[in-house]
């Protein structure tokens, strides 16, 4: 059994916070700081140089990977970590479409996040030859899957709305015709279970410091489905995916597997703080998590409905075509948000009018889901939002 009381209490919440951003920063968990420390003081301070072989550092992004793997339905040995998530999504990208020689287009969706979409754009520019991004709306996709598809590039769950693509049957319908799957799983992994595996994923990439905890600028990871991993060409051919990196031989020759998508000197510190992240999900489930998630943002959308009907939700109303957010549309979205996170209820905005809440059952219960619905309540009655310093508009939204 999940014990949601004990997984509370490894984190640190602010004193009268209620925190519904945990899918765009997850909170401190309270080893993290100590396990930092120590690999400051105890590693960094004391091995110097000696502390990439004596105390593992140069094991970590493959050792991290497999904790996570298991949350994604991953298989052992099949995810890195290094670098942010748009670089992963290029290198994802970019060894899938080498291997789909003959065909042309990058479908995605307009629902994407613009970052993966940039990237996308980006390598299409460097390769020339009539390469090209397509987008068209969500629910358009499954149609236009055809045999001018290289590669089908979705995040499973949109970060605005919440809404969840049908992984397992996307990427059948793209293998069966002749194209690759690259899964970003942002704002899956930590929030509902994935079977990686099980869906026969080609590639997937996705983010720590959202579910996972990691912290800001937390590494991300990049997953090779084991059929690919050894054939997989990596684009970004930095040294340490290299076969033998000390060897310091001047033509490159990609590592074993998935090693080879590593680049360059990996973040120990960030590192050390997801290592220790990692442990609050030692007796998790992601079935226990998904249940109690589905609970929470039922109670909220009941809520929120019942009390502001002023607000109108942007998410599906079915919970299985549902991450683990809510969000709601109002045009004066961004003041109502401020006007909140000053009472201590934070989530945040996406423009143009969202209000996005996010649900980790990790540190979040009935009893902060009320609370927070009260609060806005008052906000939304009593136009607390309507302030000139709700209305400015700061760098990170
Ligand atoms: C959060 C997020 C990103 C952010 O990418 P970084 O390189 O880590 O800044 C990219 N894609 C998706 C789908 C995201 O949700």
């Amino acid at each position: 059994m999940t014990d949601f009381a004990k997984t509370k209490a490894m984190f640190h919440i602010p004193a009268g916070v209620i925190y519904l951003d945990g899918n765009s920063l997850g909170p401190l968990p309270k080893a993290a700081a100590a396990r930092v420390n120590r690999t400051i003081e105890a590693e960094w301070g004391e091995m110097l140089i000696t502390g990439w072989n004596k105390a593992g550092w140069m094991d970590m992004p493959r050792r991290v990977g497999d904790r996570i793997a298991r949350l994604i339905g991953a298989e052992p040995g099949s995810v890195v970590l290094g670098d942010t998530l748009s670089i992963k999504v290029y290198q994802a990208l970019a060894s899938a479409l080498e291997m789909t020689p003959g065909r042309r287009v990058i479908l995605s969706d307009t629902g994407n996040f613009p970052s993966d979409l940039y990237m996308a754009d980006g390598l299409v520019r460097t390769l020339g030859q009539g390469y090209a991004l397509k987008t068209v709306a969500p629910e358009e996709v499954e149609a236009n899957i055809d045999d001018t598809v290289a590669v089908l590039m979705l995040t499973e769950v949109d970060y605005r709305t919440g809404r969840r693509h049908d992984m397992q049957r996307l990427t059948a319908r793209a293998h069966a015709a002749g194209a690759l799957a690259v899964w970003d799983l942002a704002h899956s992994a930590g929030a509902l279970p994935v079977d990686l595996a099980g869906c026969g994923a080609d590639f997937a990439v996705g983010c720590t410091y959202k579910y996972l905890n990691s912290g800001p600028g937390g590494p991300a990871f990049i997953y090779v489905a084991p059929r690919h991993a050894e054939v997989a060409r990596p684009a970004l051919s930095g040294w340490l995916g290299h076969e033998s990196p000390f060897a310091f031989d001047l033509g490159y020759r990609p590592g074993r597997g998935v090693d080879r998508m590593r680049v360059g000197t990996p973040p120990i510190l960030q590192l050390a703080a997801l290592d220790a992240a990692m442990d609050v999900w030692d007796g998790v489930t992601m079935e226990a998590i998904r249940a109690r998630s589905i609970a929470l943002t039922e109670q909220f959308i009941a809520g929120v409905e019942a009390a502001c009907p002023a607000l109108h939700l942007a998410s599906p109303r079915d919970p299985v075509t549902r991450g683990s957010q809510v969000s709601f549309r109002h045009p004066e979205g961004y003041a109502i948000m401020q006007a909140l996170i000053a009472r201590g209820v934070i989530g945040d905005f996406r423009a143009p009018d969202i209000l996005r809440f996010g649900f980790t059952p990790l540190y979040i219960g009935e009893a902060e889901v009320a609370g927070a619905i009260a609060i806005l309540k008052d906000v939304m009655d009593n136009a607390l939002w309507d302030r000139p310093e709700h209305k400015v508009r700061a760098k990170v939204t």
